[in-house]
């Protein structure tokens, strides 16, 4: 497995290959590793002939309160799995190389970052789009696959590249579960074991909400009580949002009448969890979501 540390080099390598015919596949990570990432790779691995993963903690998706001086960072351990998934690159650029002095542009989703994550975290998405649109400038991918779990950001990456023409096939795969249902997530290693028992609740509470929409309610208002209600037993758990939204556009939806999405984040101490989950009214023909496939 190569590493490679400069956009230019990068970019040298996968023209290289796109001149023989070879398909690029793309993983963009920023690293501390889990079997999350892992599905991602080994999905991607399956459909391309070469496969690139990045390893970049972004700092522009951070906002200064945030944890990004703690962000986990196990380099050696991450490479090691990127190896053993038949990685061929990792591409492990620095911030001055991403954000050498003088640069300037931004790319920003305004109704898809609007609400949720980005009510929460002003900064986060022009960040995530910006960065994800370098990333794609540079690497040149084919295809880039992201997981379901960040819907959100799923979402957004959708609607720049097709917004901005990028020729990239971008893929979403399921979210990768503990057995307890808890989201896997890079944060969850700042969990103490106490929180780490409790942390499974925000997955449960989704599952009630699920529970309801399968079981026929169509009230908006009730399912989010009760999702709500199933996560305040736990004190040491605050909820951020828990919300039955349009899997689209995500804006909130007063009545489910086909399919949703159901998303929810929630703060143990000062660590804070995402998760999401989709659903489908039942009677509904089956079709895949354009969202997700
Ligand atoms: P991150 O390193 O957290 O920026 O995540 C890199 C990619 O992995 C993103 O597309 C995430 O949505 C995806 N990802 C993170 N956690 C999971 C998970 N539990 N299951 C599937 N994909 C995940």
């Amino acid at each position: 497995m190569k590493i490679i540390r400069t956009a230019r080099s990068m970019t040298a390598w996968s023209e290289r290959l796109r001149r023989e015919g070879v398909i690029i596949g793309f993983v963009p990570t920023m690293g501390a590793l889990h079997d999350g990432h892992r599905s991602l790779i080994r999905a991607a691995r399956l459909r391309c002939d070469a496969l690139v993963v990045s390893i970049f903690v972004n700092p522009a998706q951070f906002s200064p309160t945030e944890d990004l001086t703690t962000y986990p960072r196990p380099i050696v351990r991450d490479r090691a799995l990127c190896r053993e998934e038949g990685v061929d690159v990792c591409f492990e650029p620095t911030a001055r190389g991403m954000y050498p002095e003088g640069f300037q542009t931004t790319v920003t989703v305004p109704a898809l970052a609007r609400r949720w994550e980005g009510e929460a975290r002003p900064q986060h998405f022009s960040g995530v789009a910006t960065v994800v649109t370098k990333l794609f400038g540079i690497v040149h991918p084919h295809l880039a696959l992201f997981g379901q779990k960040d819907y959100q950001q799923a979402a957004l990456v959708r609607q720049l590249v097709n917004d901005l023409n990028l020729a990239v096939s971008i893929q979403v795969r399921p979210t990768i579960r503990e057995r307890n249902g808890l989201a896997m997530s890079s944060r969850n290693a700042y969990l103490s074991p106490d929180e780490r028992r409790i942390a499974p609740m925000l997955s449960q509470a989704l599952r009630t909400g699920r529970q309801m929409i399968v079981g026929g309610v169509n009230d908006v208002a009730a399912i989010e009580r009760t999702m709500r209600q199933t996560i305040e037993q736990t004190p040491a758990i605050h909820v951020e949002y828990l919300a039955v939204c349009d899997p689209n556009s995500l804006e909130p939806l007063s009545v489910v009448t086909d399919r949703a999405v159901l998303l929810g984040a929630v703060r143990i101490g000062s660590i804070r969890l995402i998760d999401n989950l989709l659903v489908k009214m039942p009677g509904r023909k089956s079709r895949a979501s354009p969202q997700y496939s």
